[in-house]
């Protein structure tokens, strides 16, 4: 199966990667669905939750830096490395992800190539005026203060640079997956129970421009029905193997 995957990127004439929290397990950080995640734990708090009150804001810093302890130290895995490989060959154009984890940065595939359709959870920004604050900063001020950041500029709410639920998508980069999703050949599905939308509406999009859509996930899929190709497999070995990795 991975070898007809293989084919059907050389064949390919511009393939688009679209990845979820699949292929990022293998590096030590838990998906969003399978039984007994981190997550199911500490759910996410919404959006209107977090604007609504200090409280919320204060219990959403203590859980995400609760959860960042076991993401701070995760590195690339293998299938983050195959799909690196696949965009410096040129045959990749873009990787639209819903992780938040920077890990496709940290693999060394350009910014520009990559679409965060769900933001970063490595920094933070103000809500009002968009103002870049890293965490280490904000770690140390509610460390010292406990009470939730504001803007060192213009004291608005300064929140984790990631979209919750019930949060507006990204308007710039909902264009480009859109763009880059009607360009492409072959659009490969990778680690993503494809339940989020509207970031699952990406190769329902593909496939009805007339793209291959092809579905890598060990369990499946919300869109298994339509997809050309399934492979219920392991992320990693399978691109490796794809990727040609040693
Ligand atoms: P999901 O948890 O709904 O689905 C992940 C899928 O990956 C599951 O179906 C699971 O069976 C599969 N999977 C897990 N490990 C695998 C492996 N090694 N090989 C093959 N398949 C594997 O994730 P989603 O669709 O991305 O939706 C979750 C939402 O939560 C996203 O929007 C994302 O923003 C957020 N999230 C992000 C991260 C991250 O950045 N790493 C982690 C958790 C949640
Ligand atoms: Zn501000």
């Amino acid at each position: 199966m991975s070898g007809e995957l293989r084919e059907w990127l050389a064949e390919a004439r511009r393939a688009v990667v679209f990845t979820g929290a699949g292929i990022s397990t293998e590096s030590g950080i838990p998906d969003f669905r399978s039984p007994g995640g981190l997550w199911t734990k500490m759910s996410p708090i919404d959006f209107d939750d977090f604007l609504r009150s200090e409280d919320m804001r204060r219990e959403a810093w203590r859980r995400k830096f609760e959860i960042d302890k076991t993401i701070v130290s995760a590195e690339p895995n293998k299938g983050h490395m195959a799909v690196a490989k696949l965009v410096d060959t040129g045959k990749v154009s873009h990787v639209i992800t819903q992780n938040i984890d920077n890990l496709h940065q940290n693999s060394g595939i350009p910014a520009e190539k990559i679409i965060e359709l769900h933001g970063n959870g490595t920094y933070a920004k103000c809500l009002d005026c968009g103002l870049r604050h890293e965490l280490a900063w904000v770690k140390m001020n509610f460390e010292a203060s406990g009470e939730a950041p504001t803007c060192r500029e213009c004291g608005g709410i300064v929140k984790s640079a990631t979209i919750s639920f019930g949060q507006a998508m990204p308007e710039a980069e909902m264009r480009r997956a859109e763009e880059a999703t009607l360009a492409c050949d072959l659009f490969v599905a990778i680690g993503s129970s494809l339940k989020v939308f509207p970031a699952a509406g990406f190769p329902i999009i593909a496939k009805r421009n007339g793209a291959r859509l092809v579905i890598l996930n060990r369990e499946p899929t919300e869109l298994d029905r339509i997809a050309d190709l399934v492979i219920h497999d392991e992320i990693g070995p399978t691109l490796g193997a794809v990727a040609m990795l040693n």
